[in-house]
């Protein structure tokens, strides 16, 4: 093969030289508590599976049959030929869901992210996002060439202040639990601002909905709205709902802007039909009682966890949600740490920079409702003796 630029080979020298170094795991088990890796098994804390419905026989039974109805491929776009009637069943149903009055589906949330955001952004329409925002929200904005801020995590003053000093009106935007730190965004003070000054608002609620409010519906409800008190929300099926994809809620002018004009709404595959139907079981689960059965076990988790945890050495984020990072500050001892864990049977990802901010590389702690009581205190007692490990008599 031809041989690589310098530039090229010289920055994955530096990667590696500054602890940074990303590697994939090559995983031999359905996304679950118990994870297969080189032949080993181990329990795990670092999947998004936070209701335990990745391997769940319903979903698994409606993605074989959707398989068998509708092939393995959309074989177009939403707007040449690939929305399947399978694929609006599930928008209606996510829109009945939440009670808004349209939904489209996006193949991952990474681009309804983009693509709401590079849609609406613009010369005319400044944008304004909370500092730990998700990396895609980020990407939309630098693609729509908007003029962009940020304002400080959580702080409404520092969002009211940016606002005020935007010459035009603009589009608010916000994660609802923030993937990283795994708080909760101040949904209820944002939304007011943005009424006020006759702002657009987005919430992209990947890790709330389906685990949070009343039937699931998230950060939203949590904070006792509805989801048509924002413009636009943003969810994905790769995490709680144990499936891949994403959707926008919105209204139906919204919806038809986005259609005419979301270049990566417009320029893509369909998600796969199998994975709607799949989709469709999931969302029937989250809003049954044993939905609510698999949200209260994961909030007993949680609970637990923060319970047994041990007080020396450990600092905790103010989260209340499944996922609790553990910041260990620097990245080597992070990773040192998550290696730790490993050796023990643990699998516990270490977040680096720039993923999260410099001198705040954390273990990210993700807690499903499949976990057992045990499997919450094994970890505890495997986090202790690896921060004492990894102490160097500190
Ligand atoms: N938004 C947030 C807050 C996320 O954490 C993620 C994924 N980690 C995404 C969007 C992207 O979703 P997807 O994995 O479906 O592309």
């Amino acid at each position: 093969m031809p041989k690589l630029p310098n530039w090229l080979t010289d920055s994955l020298v530096l990667q590696r030289e500054r602890q940074l170094w990303r590697q994939t795991k090559v995983l031999a088990a359905p996304q679950n508590t118990q994870m297969s890796l080189a032949g080993e098994t181990y329990l795990s804390f670092c999947s998004n599976d936070y209701l335990g419905l990745a391997d769940h026989p319903a979903l698994k039974q409606a993605l074989a049959e959707g398989a068998l109805r509708y092939g393995a491929g959309s074989g177009s776009s939403h707007l040449v030929s690939g929305h399947l009637d399978i694929h609006d069943q599930l928008e209606q149903a996510l829109a009945q869901w939440l009670g808004v009055e349209r939904v489209l589906l996006f193949s991952t949330g990474y681009m309804a992210n983009l693509a709401v955001i590079s849609a609406l952004g613009g010369k005319d329409c400044p944008i304004l996002q909370d500092k730990l925002n998700h990396a895609s929200l980020i990407d939309g904005a630098q693609l729509s060439q908007a003029p962009w801020r940020r304002y400080l995590h959580g702080n409404v003053d520092s969002a009211a202040k940016m606002m005020a000093r935007m010459e035009q009106l603009g589009l608010l935007v916000t994660d609802g639990v923030f993937s990283m730190d795994g708080d909760i965004a101040p949904l209820s003070e944002l939304v007011v601002l943005a009424d006020q000054e006759h702002w657009m608002t987005m919430v992209d609620d990947a890790h709330g909905l389906g685990c949070l409010g009343d039937q699931g519906q998230g950060s939203l409800s949590l904070a006792g709205l509805k989801a048509d008190a924002v413009t636009l929300l943003v969810g994905t099926f790769g995490k709680a709902f144990g499936t891949a994809g994403a959707f926008v809620a919105c209204s139906q002018e919204m919806a038809e802007y986005l259609t005419q004009f979301a270049r990566p709404y417009i320029y893509t595959t369909a998600m796969a039909p199998a994975m709607a139907a799949a989709t469709l079981a999931s969302l029937e689960l989250i809003c049954s009682a044993e939905g609510d059965q698999r949200r209260q076990r994961l909030s007993n988790n949680i609970a637990l966890f923060k319970q047994s945890l041990p007080t020396q050495g450990v600092t905790l984020m103010a989260s209340d949600t499944a996922i609790q990072p553990i910041v260990i500050g620097d990245s080597g001892r992070a990773m040192a740490v998550s290696a730790f864990l490993q050796q023990q049977g643990i699998l516990c990802t270490a977040i680096r920079p720039p993923t999260v901010p410099a001198g705040s590389a954390r273990l990210r702690i993700t807690l499903s409702a499949d976990h057992t009581q045990e499997d919450i205190v094994l970890l505890c007692r495997k986090l202790a003796d690896a921060i004492d490990y990894t102490s160097g008599g500190e």
